[in-house]
């Protein structure tokens, strides 16, 4: 194989090596441009193999709150990995997981009393989806159905992928999902017809639980919602007994302006899916956390009543190791100074950019910031205007995927006041080129 670019020979180019081998997600690979090859990070900036810079405005898909290659996660995960690196969860236990259960008691809202461990946020939903249909089974109560909203995201596994509405990542597998019903966001204009679509589904079907991206629909395009509607829809639930469960894989950790979504409401949910920002972007974990009633009802002297799922990484000390390091990250007063600091920033933003002529509606809570530009026709989620805007947005050294029309950034809260003023400029700029 020859090479004429010189920059790109001296790796040998790992972008036409990663041809050779690798299928990449949410890739038509016909069709999509290569992918980059990036060396390293620090902070909120990245250096591709031919080190040109960028600042990743949304924290490598919203996993990455304290910035990449942190030293203080880093130094935590080198002591476990040194001291106990893995061991299997069935049978044994260890104090890296006690202390996250511990910890994690101290910040999630009272009702939650038990924690389960796996690996990524869609195996979060789905045990929280199972726990939702075997405590009915448990008690002898047919109910099969499974609540959610529309354009909702909650993963690509079979049970996540169901409850997801965003079709055209489930049309293939349509007729062998369980049974989800869907009902619209209660966003402004649309509360009503919200509750009364909850109230008539879970009157005309057995209901088992509502699943939901609390305050912010994050893949949607970080569609908001206020805490009132959620929790009149968590007040309509539980009249019916029908188990509520917060989706909080992207809300977690701060992103809201809060430790969880959840914190903003009245009423609180059955269950919560954690999983993303959870190591700080560093190891695949994930935590499905349950109230003392959803245990006791696997709580039995008959085992097929126990929950039968597990994975073999289930509670990798590593991953509590990083788990513990970024939480007590979270919790100093550093991070929730960068936090108020990040949202204070994107709350001008949107003063200065929300009467611009292209720009129809924009959206900030915490370090979350979404602006929709106007289009003529429909955008689509992978469309030409998409491909636009995330080429530019690239060209000019930041990372942003808007989806179809919207444009949102979800930076890592350590990102400084300059890097967040170039990737506003940047995104003011694209305005011109649509
Ligand atoms: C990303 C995401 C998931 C899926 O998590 P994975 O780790 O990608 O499996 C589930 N729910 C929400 C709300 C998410 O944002």
């Amino acid at each position: 194989m020859t090479s004429t670019n010189i920059s790109t020979s001296v790796t040998r180019g790992l972008t036409e090596r990663d041809q050779q081998n690798l299928w990449h997600p949410y890739t038509q690979h016909k069709t999509a441009a290569l992918p980059i090859a990036i060396k390293k990070g620090k902070g909120a900036l990245l250096w591709d193999e031919n080190n040109k810079e960028y600042i990743d405005a949304i924290a490598s898909w919203w996993v990455n709150p304290y910035g990449h290659s942190n030293t203080f996660i880093a130094d935590a995960i080198y002591k476990q990995l040194t001291t106990l690196e893995h061991v299997l969860f069935g049978g044994f236990t260890h104090e890296p997981a006690i202390l996250v259960g511990e910890k994690l008691m101290e910040i999630l809202p009272k009702n939650q009393q038990k924690i389960f461990f796996s690996d990524n946020g869609s195996t979060a939903v789905e045990i929280a989806i199972k726990v939702a249909l075997q405590y009915f089974f448990n008690k002898g109560e047919k109910r099969t159905a499974i609540i959610a909203f529309e354009n909702a995201f909650h993963g690509d596994t079979f049970g996540a992928m169901a409850a997801s509405g965003i079709s055209f990542f489930v049309e293939a597998f349509k007729d062998s999902l369980i049974e989800v019903i869907r009902i619209p966001v209660p966003v402004k204009g649309l509360e009503q017809e919200s509750y009364d679509a909850l109230q008539s589904v879970i009157k005309n079907n057995n209901c088992a639980g509502f699943i939901f991206e609390p305050l912010v629909q994050g893949a949607a395009g970080m569609v908001m919602y206020e805490p009132e509607s959620l929790d009149k829809l968590i007040r309509i639930c539980q009249q019916s007994n029908v188990l509520t469960i917060a989706d909080e894989v992207m809300t977690g950790f701060g992103k809201t302006g809060k430790t969880f979504a959840t914190d903003y409401l009245i009423e609180k949910p059955d269950m919560m899916c954690l999983s993303k920002a959870l190591t700080g972007g560093t190891i695949p974990m994930a935590i499905t956390t349950f109230t003392q009633d959803l245990f006791d009802a696997f709580y039995d002297d008959d085992i097929n009543k126990a929950l039968f799922h597990g994975h073999t990484f289930t509670a990798n000390p590593t991953g509590c190791a990083a788990a513990l390091a970024s939480l007590e990250l979270l919790q100093s007063d550093e991070m929730q100074a960068n936090i108020a600091r990040v949202n204070q920033n994107h709350l001008e933003f949107q003063e200065r950019i929300k009467n611009h002529a292209k720009v129809t509606a924009t959206r900030v809570l915490g370090v979350i910031f979404a602006l929709e530009i106007k289009t003529e026709s429909a955008a689509t989620y992978y469309g030409s205007l998409r491909n636009k805007l995330y080429d530019f947005f690239i060209e000019n050294g930041v990372v942003l995927r808007p989806v179809g029309n919207i444009v949102y950034i979800l930076p890592p809260y350590i990102i400084t006041d300059e890097q967040l003023d170039t990737v506003y400029q940047v995104v003011e700029n694209a305005l011109e080129i649509v």
